[in-house]
């Protein structure tokens, strides 16, 4: 479960605004978390709710282990209401009447009944209709927190009747937090968010595949001081299974683009340059970072000829290493990286 304040340094913003209103007690009756996907507008609609009907509340942090903290997170409590898409991707107008049933009864155990609705743009307009009277006229100290990606697919009366908080896309550095914070250990953090920005579901995944292990055989393959033997072994060594060396050879394209494009002055938040393994490569000989971005170009373009992954690997940390001397020639045809 993340906590309130964990989310400030992502969303600064609307986490601000509900850390205020959540502290005060003067809350707005229906929020719209709006934003990109990575933003992860339910994590913080999530956070709320729990900071609400927590009985033990450290300032706007939930306690996470009072009842009512414990009911929420086991999906339990008589005054938490989740209504999400089905199994069709809708939220039809049967789950709002349940809903707004639901919500005419007094709150059991909590000052507040907190209803949330993820993805509440996949309500159709009848059901955003049916919504609409409840939300004009929301009983007792009911608290709407609807979650969006897609802000003008809601009916303008229901968007009207909201208080809108729109969502940031996330930065690298928030995106790397967030991981972090899921338990993604530090070292993969950081080039995982590059992949998958906070998409922690996927990070794991990738961590399922051996990501971090491959990180690590990376950075070691590339450090100064590691011989053409060793590089050749690592690049064997990935290259024997399909799966690690598309995931080895993604981690050098992603981390090739971020160090160019830190290079030609991008916003250090929006790429990572990881101190470890792209470095010192990176900073000295900007030449390799080019050569070597060309070169997993035409591997790209050459995956469906089926390419030799060991070679193809070989000739990138290679290059990327400094071994190579000159720029190599180009591939063409069957050379050996094509
Ligand atoms: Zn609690």
């Amino acid at each position: 479960m993340t906590r309130l304040s964990d989310l400030s340094a992502q969303q600064p913003h609307a986490t601000q605004a509900l850390a205020t209103a959540v502290r005060s007690g003067r809350l707005h009756h229906a929020y719209i978390l709006a934003g990109p996907p990575e933003a992860n507008a339910d994590r913080l609609a999530l956070a709320v709710a729990q900071s609400l009907v927590c009985q033990s509340r450290s300032d706007v942090d939930a306690c996470e282990t009072c009842p009512g903290c414990r009911k929420l997170l086991s999906g339990s409590h008589p005054d938490f209401l989740r209504v999400e898409p089905d199994d069709k991707g809708n939220i039809a107008i049967d789950a709002i009447r349940l809903l707004t049933g639901r919500l005419a009864l007094k709150a059991a155990e909590s000052p507040h009944k907190v209803a949330y609705l993820r993805d509440a743009d996949q309500m159709n307009p009848a059901a955003q209709n049916a919504l609409l009277k409840t939300l004009e006229e929301p009983p007792g100290s009911s608290i709407f927190l609807l979650t969006t990606t897609r802000w003008r697919s809601l009916l303008p009366t229901v968007r009207s009747r909201s208080l809108t908080l729109r969502l940031a896309p996330l930065t690298r550095q928030g995106a790397t937090q967030a991981l972090i914070q899921a338990g993604i250990p530090e070292q993969s953090a950081q080039p995982l968010a590059a992949l998958v920005g906070s998409d922690v579901e996927r990070a794991q995944a990738m961590l399922a595949n051996g990501a971090d292990e491959i990180i690590v055989t990376l950075t070691g393959a590339l450090a100064p001081t590691a011989t053409i033997d060793a590089i050749l072994k690592v690049a064997a060594d990935l290259g024997a299974e399909r799966e690690r060396a598309d995931l080895a050879l993604t981690l050098l394209e992603v981390g090739v683009r971020d160090a160019l494009a830190a290079r030609h002055g991008a916003n250090t938040d929006q790429v990572y340059v990881s101190p470890l393994w792209l470095a010192p490569h990176a900073e000295h000989f900007p030449e390799r970072l080019v050569a070597t971005g060309r070169r997993l170009q035409q591997l790209r373009r050459a995956k469906a000829m089926n390419p030799n992954r060991t070679l193809s690997l070989e000739g990138i940390l290679l290059l990327l290493a400094g071994k190579l001397g000159a720029e190599p020639s180009l591939p063409t045809g069957s050379s050996r990286f094509a």
